[in-house]
């Protein structure tokens, strides 16, 4: 026993590469042999001297029959038989032995037949849950002993190994099995082992199967293939090869298919929409993280919960609803509805339902897509009431200027009702004027910039025919072709306007009348006075002041005839002389006349253009004489104020060049406004009423040309005009077209 022991205890210690030495050396060496042929594979020569069978069986019925077999035919023969089983074991083979003519009750207290508890009698011999060499042999060791006294042979059925087995300790049982072996060396005795195959999973117990198979002298196949003839063994072989090559090609494409569903499964969970699935009957099977994110339920809460669990009280009808169609096979295609989160908090979903099918077409589920709409109903509620609102006239157009849609503000502006809009009026304002000369631009400038336009004014045409003015800012909707328009009637702002200019066109007339006057008298005293009869003295004093009140009344007059022209020039009513205007012939003279009233400042003329424009050569002076005044007046610590003359092919270029107080971004525009003066602190002493400039870009924009300043504080300042030249051909159309335009009032 001592011996045994050494043997069996090594393996316990490692049961990997040492119990397959064991094996090897001492007993497994013993080829395993499969029964060919005979109707009972457990037949008498098969377990001559020492044998160690295993069986795995495909269900207990057939391990029952090989059992009463292989024991049935060593009761026979006198064997003693040992039966280590499980309960249910023993019972149906004692009743399937008792059928067969065995009398057990006999048998046992002969001691022929051995029955033992297998669980029970493995316990003896575990330590830790592991088989125990030394106790293993206490154990089962005098058992044998006893059993094959007086030469006797034994027969042992063991299910302790397959009970290891079932427990999920592999390595116990294979060490067991090697335990069995040990003890062959000593004892010969037949020991069949079973193990249920459905126990052994493919491909995982590859290896400890064939680690089994080894430790065996025979492996018995199921009974149904020992029952078969040689030939229909070999069929049945090749059969299952091709079960096993399918078997093989299957696992391939389930691979395959886990592979593809991994993939979904990710995509379903980086998904921004609540994607779940449901059985028909509302339990939820599936709930990715953004239903979690959406919803505010985990997916842990809500799977196996029920579905209305998000649906609002008052909606729950509608879950029954869903489901019938379902169940009929049709999808639910982005229904909008309201569903409630965890917090409390109701939301609006767009939904899409579809039914869920198996292998064979059968409905056993729904998937649901939900997308968070709340925020974007929201922000269509808001454009909707701003659009629905009447404060301000809204249209939308596409980019050709087409109007798709208007509020009921803007009808109300042009003076059409809907029905009457949709049928006639898009038309009316679509009219080719306003299209092509300011809608279209309009449309066009704000796509290229940043997305919409500045208030600008124009006219819209009222349903009456009559021009209304209006201020129009344009917006473009993202990710569309189209704009949004925005519309202000300016209709009173435009007569309280017009009124204004009437106002000073009246004030200015009067003003003029007196001071007409006045200088008409004073020329008269200025006569007389310088008749011979004065004294030289008196004269020369009285001629000194009526000079300087000439002066003022001189300045005066520029006043008031500026007011005339702004007030004028608002009405469309400004005057202009056509006639070829030699452009050097005209600097020379107007610069000739500013330095005479100038003692401080030299007006060097640099340049010479030689060529002539079109117009009127005293609005064209007006313009350069308010420039170099300004110049003179905005240059105090100055001496020079240059004129640049240059001409191009197109068109000449007068700039007026100062060296003075200079004029900050800010206000380059807005110093062309009427009215508009720098306020800056040291220029509150500058005289003037801040009409010059409008009326001189007036002028200049009446001649075609262009008018602008370039200029920085305390940096002086470039005041440069453009004029069409006379002389190209290709201009002379445009010019008579220029000239049709200034004959009409209010032309722009
Ligand atoms: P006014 O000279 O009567 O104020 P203008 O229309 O001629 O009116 O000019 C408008 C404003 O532009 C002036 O008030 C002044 O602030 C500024 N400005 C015009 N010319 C110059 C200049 N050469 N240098 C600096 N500022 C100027």
């Amino acid at each position: 026993m001592d011996d045994l022991q050494d043997q069996m205890s090594t393996p316990q210690q490692d049961n990997g590469a040492e119990s397959r030495l064991m094996h090897e050396q001492d007993w497994a060496l013993t080829p395993l042999s499969i029964p060919s042929t005979g109707q009972n594979t457990l037949s008498e020569h098969t377990f001559a001297g020492h044998t160690h069978v295993v069986c795995f069986s495909e269900h207990d019925a057939s391990l029952i029959t090989m059992l009463s077999a292989f024991l049935g035919d060593g009761l026979r023969a006198g064997d003693n038989c040992i039966v280590v089983a499980t309960p249910s074991h023993h019972e149906h083979l004692e009743q399937h032995l008792q059928a067969t003519g065995f009398d057990l009750a006999q048998a046992v207290a002969t001691g022929t037949y051995i029955p033992l508890d297998a669980a029970t009698t493995m316990a003896r011999f575990l330590v830790d849950g592991q088989p125990d060499s030394t106790r293993f042999i206490e154990v089962i060791g005098p058992l044998i002993e006893q059993a094959t006294q007086g030469g006797r042979r034994v027969r042992i059925f063991g299910e302790m190994v397959a009970l290891l087995w079932a427990q999920g300790k592999q390595a116990a049982a294979i060490r067991l099995e090697e335990f069995w072996n040990a003890l062959g060396q000593r004892y010969t005795f037949s020991l069949f082992c079973a193990y249920p195959l459905q126990d052994f999973d493919g491909r995982k117990h590859e290896a400890a199967f064939t680690h089994i198979c080894q430790l065996h002298s025979q492996l018995v196949p199921p009974t149904s293939y020992t029952q078969l003839t040689e030939q229909e063994r070999l069929r049945t072989f090749t059969l299952l090869q091709q079960k096993a090559n399918t078997l093989q090609v299957k696992i391939t494409e389930s691979q395959a298919a886990q592979e593809r569903l991994r993939a979904l499964a990710a995509i379903v969970e980086s998904s921004d929409d609540a994607i779940l699935s449901k059985t028909l009957s509302g339990i939820i099977t599936s709930w990715n993280s953004a239903a979690q994110r959406i919803y505010g339920y985990t997916a842990q809460e809500m799977i196996g919960a029920h579905v209305t669990r998000i649906f609002p009280p008052d909606q729950y009808e509608e879950f029954e609803q869903i489901m019938a169609k379902i169940r009929l096979g049709e999808p639910v295609d982005h229904f909008e509805t309201r569903r409630v989160r965890k917090d409390g908090q109701e939301l609006l979903v767009s939904v899409t339902i579809s039914p869920i099918k198996d292998e064979n077409g059968v409905i056993f589920g729904a998937s649901t897509i939900a997308r968070d709409i709340t925020e974007q109903r929201r922000l269509e509620a808001k454009s909707q009431r701003l659009f629905a609102s009447n404060l301000i006239g809204i249209f939308v157009a596409d980019e050709t200027g087409r109007l798709l849609e208007t509020n009921q503000a803007f009808l109300d502006l042009v003076g059409y009702t809907q029905d009457e809009w949709q049928a006639e009026a898009p038309l009316a304002m679509t009219s080719p004027s306003f299209l092509a000369s300011f809608l279209r631009p309009l449309i066009q400038s704000a796509h290229a910039g940043n997305g919409s336009s500045d208030p600008q004014e124009t006219i819209l045409l009222h349903k009456s025919g009559k021009a209304l003015p209006i201020l129009m800012a344009l917006t473009c909707i993202e990710h569309t072709q189209t704009c949004i328009g925005f519309v202000l009637d300016i209709s009173e702002r435009k007569a309280l306007e017009q009124r204004k200019d009437i106002f000073i066109g009246m004030a200015s007339h009067e003003l003029k009348t007196p001071v007409t006057s006045l200088k008409g008298f004073l020329g008269l005293v200025q006569r007389l006075l310088s008749q011979k009869e004065f004294s030289q003295q008196g004269n020369e004093k009285i001629l000194q002041y009526l000079a300087r009140m000439d002066a003022q009344i001189e300045k005066l007059t520029k006043l008031i005839n500026d007011l005339l022209d702004v007030s004028m020039m608002q009405a469309g009513q400004l005057i202009y002389r056509e006639e070829q205007v030699e452009v050097d012939t005209l600097v020379r003279e107007i610069v000739e006349n500013v330095q005479e009233t100038t003692q401080t400042h030299r007006l060097l003329v640099q340049g010479e253009t030689r060529t002539a424009v079109f117009g009127d050569p005293d609005r064209l002076g007006q313009v350069l004489i308010n420039l170099l005044q300004n110049a003179i007046k905005y240059s105090p610590n100055a001496n020079t104020v240059l004129i640049h003359l240059d001409a191009t092919e197109e068109q000449v270029q007068i700039r007026v060049q100062d060296f003075g107080l200079g004029i900050s971004k800010e206000h380059h525009q807005k110093i062309f406004e009427r009215f508009y003066r720098v306020t800056d602190q040291e220029e509150k002493t500058y005289p003037g009423m801040g009409i010059g400039l409008t009326i001189s870009q007036e002028i200049i924009k009446r001649h075609g040309g262009r008018f602008w300043v370039e200029s920085e504080r305390n940096k002086g300042a470039i005041f440069s005009l453009s004029l069409p030249l006379i002389q190209r051909e290709s201009q002379v159309l445009s010019q008579e077209e220029e000239r049709e335009r200034m004959k009409q009032p209010n032309a722009e």
